[in-house]
């Protein structure tokens, strides 16, 4: 940021990241690189430059998807792999994001306006996510009964599901993706992928390292494409078993209901408005860190973010001050700055959202702390923002703002505290602040969420599971668990000699 509050981009550094790789992508349908006839054109947030041409897939693309994955199921090879030669391939996947590290780190960069370090991180951690998924595969495994009598055992089967619809939002792509796509694989499912139209092209490319790792052609295929047209017959067509979705609360809700309609099994991943409690005798300075990051990592576009501060009023005034001063000095800036901490939001229209939350907020009296001001009149950047005087009633403390903003309350007491938490219809996930372990425990407890973290903030690992309460969300994903979603259970009864027990009688 410049002294007068603009931002400055630099357009060497530009040209030259956008030189790294292609412009124009294509779709992946049956194994073969598929364009549209119309291309949706996607600028970078931060710079306004086009970055990326990519198919404006139709419901005829989605349906050819559906049939190839179908196809790729019934009578294809991949459900009938075994376990060593599935986790092959998801290995090699792994070892290919790695080598292409960086060009995937662009492109989630530059389509979503995301800081170019950050995005690298997450792209690590989808390798690593890819290794956890092949290490789980070969774990997958049923259940037997021998404890049946003598003449009857039982065993459950673990089979895969069968043709998985994966429909992810725009904030993280390659990463939320890899939450989904390499444990329906590991469970030898087909799918059908649909990114968000903004951020397509991580993976769109990851279509090609499927096919470089030996993915058998119609496993996965990938259609871009807006909601309406291609995601919409993606949760209602018959030959989908499941419906694996991540993005907002209300979309999820609809793809449930048309997924309804052919009882297909969904995993929904949806909004928060996060929690982070702080008690007195907190570590204030790590505190403050984690409330800083919770607040404003990823521009608060993110659905973990810690978006409501719920502190202790004897400490109150002294963290909203300081960390008003810590607001101030995180950098925004170009997202290919390596030091850049916030970027671009995703588009006009979102950053108009986001404002608009904060205009009702100061007019139903929540006071203005810093920020609440775009920072540039055409990359769409946004000044982090704290919200204080925030009541239950104010609509800015129940709705998800998804951007670099914190709105802050008070509680006195360990149960106010709770209930405060519990005050919205989210229950994603929370954290408390506290280093009395009956606190922080008995707090975390009576929290609604689905992740509580104590004395830290949004740290995340493949082998804990992830997921909301409430209207947050339906399932898990990720923990040892993560396969086994994808699977249907089996169960044999085996009758062995002579029949004991007869039906009729025998004569
Ligand atoms: P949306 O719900 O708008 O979109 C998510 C995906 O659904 C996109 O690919 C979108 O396509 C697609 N879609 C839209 N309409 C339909 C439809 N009728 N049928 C099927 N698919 C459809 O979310 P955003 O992309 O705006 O992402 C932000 C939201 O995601 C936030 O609310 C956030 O909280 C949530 N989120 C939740 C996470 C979690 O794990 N709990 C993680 C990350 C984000 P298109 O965009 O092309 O129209």
């Amino acid at each position: 940021m410049t002294a007068n509050g603009a931002i400055s981009l630099d357009t060497d550094n530009l040209e030259t990241a956008l030189a790294r790789f292609p412009r124009d992508r294509a779709m992946w349908i049956d194994g073969r690189e598929i364009a549209a006839e119309e291309t949706i054109e996607r600028r970078s947030p931060a710079h306004g430059a086009v970055v990326t041409r990519v198919p404006r897939g139709t419901s005829e693309h989605a349906l050819s998807a559906i049939a190839a994955a179908r196809r790729a199921f019934d009578t294809g090879s991949w459900p009938h792999e075994t376990a060593s030669t599935r986790s092959r391939v998801l290995l090699r996947v792994a070892d290919l994001i790695d080598r292409d590290r960086e060009l995937l780190a662009l492109m989630d960069c530059l389509e979503s306006g995301k800081p170019i370090a950050q995005a690298r991180g997450e792209i690590e951690g989808a390798a690593d996510i890819w290794r956890y998924a092949a290490a789980l595969a070969r774990e997958l495994s049923g259940e037997s009964y021998s404890n049946l009598g003598s003449d009857r055992l039982g065993f459950v089967l673990r089979e895969p599901i069968g043709v998985v619809s994966i429909i992810t939002p725009w904030n993280f792509p390659l990463l939320i993706v890899s939450q989904k796509l390499p444990f329906a694989l590991a469970a030898g499912c087909t799918c059908v992928v649909k990114p968000s139209e903004m951020t397509s092209a991580s993976t769109l490319h990851l279509g090609g390292l499927l096919a470089e790792a030996g993915l058998p052609e119609g496993v996965c295929n990938i259609v871009t494409g807006y909601g309406p047209e291609v995601g919409a017959p993606m949760t209602s067509d018959i030959r989908v078993d499941m419906v694996s979705f991540t993005g907002s609360t209300a979309v999820g809700r609809a793809a449930m209901a048309a997924a309804a309609a052919t009882l297909k099994k969904v995993s929904m991943e949806l909004g928060g408005k996060n929690p982070q409690l702080i008690f007195p005798d907190a570590d204030m300075d790590a505190a403050l860190d984690a409330a800083t990051f919770g607040a404003y990592f990823n521009a608060g576009e993110c659905c973990n973010a810690g978006s409501r501060l719920l502190l202790h009023a004897d400490i109150a005034e002294n963290f909203l001050a300081e960390l008003a001063k810590r607001a101030a000095s995180v950098k925004v800036g170009d997202p290919l700055d390596e030091d850049t901490r916030v970027g671009a939001l995703i588009s006009v229209d979102h950053l108009g959202k986001v404002e608009a939350h904060i205009r009702d907020a100061s007019a139903a009296g929540a006071e203005l702390r810093v920020g609440g001001a775009r920072l540039s009149s055409n990359g769409l950047f946004m000044a982090p923002t704290i919200v204080a005087g925030v009541t239950t009633s104010m609509a800015i403390s129940k709705a998800e703002v998804f951007g670099p903003v914190v709105v802050a309350l008070t509680f006195r007491t360990a149960q106010e505290a709770v209930e405060l938490a519990n005050a919205t219809d989210y229950g994603l996930s929370a954290s408390v602040w506290s280093r009395d372990i009956d606190t922080a425990i008995s707090v975390g407890r009576g929290v609604r969420a689905g992740t509580v973290w104590v004395n830290t903030f949004m740290d995340g690992t493949p082998e804990l599971p992830f997921g909301g309460y409430k209207q947050s969300g339906v399932g898990r994903e990720l923990g040892r668990n993560a396969v086994n979603d994808y699977t249907e259970e089996k169960t044999f009864h085996v009758h062995t000699g002579p029949r004991t027990s007869w039906w009729l009688p025998r004569g």
